[in-house]
């Protein structure tokens, strides 16, 4: 029997085309949990259908695009794109390291990015991850050659695209009010006017949330930590930073605080994990494996809604 998934007004369906990433950041979240194998494109995308169709009917609107790198699956997201694509959604957004958005790329017999084919199918939102302003400390985190950012966002400005540039804070990066300030002006320099500051994810339960955990990445994830309400105190001081609303998400495990600093939205968001309840999704993974889980702690998150 398919299983009942309640209701799904304010939760996100959170897509994992691939585990795969060749940046192998220090301090991944996704290698802190449980992983599967991936399934082939054609098994993938059917079960996405149907996982897809059950989200939406259980009055989910908000689809997110994640993983490790989806972009390295491009056969996958363009086939997700196509499917959502006709559904009034509140929400369809990509976040990627954008390593691949530029690289040309023939779809439909035209040459040309990665991005463009994307947002010919519909997918207006890039939330980019980059986690200094300065392109040499980016490098520092990441394995693999960063992308350059005010070349994407030129090519988002004439695709019609929008950018959210997601900040991961750290002690050594950045960890404190002044720093985020460099941060943000040097965003607005590119015209990009959405920043996302994220903490670091707190891991409570430890022999629930962690027990997959790459233990390098554990370590370096809790030297990095940053107090986030202090932080959070310091940036209300800011001039001209005004403070707009905050935010549950997740069934309460996480919080978003919303700030408006001369017209460029700025939000800064802390998440516990470990903490899920077990009798309902706090947010519906589709992962590479083509099943849907309730969470992210592992298998026996599985949720029964495939037939
Ligand atoms: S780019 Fe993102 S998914 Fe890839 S290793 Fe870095 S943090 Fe993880």
């Amino acid at each position: 029997m398919v299983q009942s998934l309640g209701d799904l007004t304010k939760v996100d369906m959170k897509v994992y085309p691939t585990h795969e990433c060749r940046s192998n950041c220090t301090f991944c979240m996704t290698d802190l949990r449980w992983k599967n194998a991936e399934a082939p494109t054609e098994e993938y995308l059917a079960n996405f259908r149907k996982a897809f169709a059950a989200y939406f009917n259980a009055g989910g609107r908000r689809v997110l695009f994640t993983g490790r790198e989806p972009t390295n699956r491009p056969d996958k997201l363009l086939g997700m794109l196509k499917i959502v694509k006709d559904y009034p959604l509140e929400l369809a957004v990509i976040y990627t390291s954008g390593v691949n958005l530029l690289n040309p790329f023939s779809y439909n017999g035209k040459e040309s990015s990665l991005m463009n084919a994307l947002v010919n199918e519909g997918l207006r939102n890039f939330n980019l991850a980059a986690h200094h302003y300065d392109v040499g400390r980016r490098q520092e985190l990441s394995s693999e050659m960063v992308c350059d950012l005010e070349e994407i966002a030129e090519e988002a400005r004439t695709l019609g695209a929008t950018i959210r540039l997601n900040c991961t804070l750290m002690k050594d990066y950045i960890g404190n009010a002044p720093e985020a300030m460099i941060y943000i002006e040097y965003a607005r320099s590119l015209g990009i006017q959405d920043i996302y500051f994220r903490d670091l994810f707190h891991l409570a339960n430890r022999n629930r949330s962690c027990a997959y955990s790459n233990r390098a990445k554990l370590a370096f994830t809790d030297s990095q930590r940053i107090d986030f309400d202090t932080l959070l105190s310091e940036a209300k001081l800011v001039p001209n930073m005004r403070f707009n609303e905050e935010l549950s998400r997740h069934r309460g495990n996480g919080r978003t605080y919303i700030f408006d600093y001369l017209g460029t939205r700025i939000s800064f968001g802390t998440l516990v994990v470990g903490t899920e309840k077990e009798d309902a999704v706090t947010y519906l993974n589709f992962q590479p494996d083509g099943c849907a889980y309730r969470d992210m702690n592992g298998p026996e998150s599985k949720l029964n809604i495939l037939l």
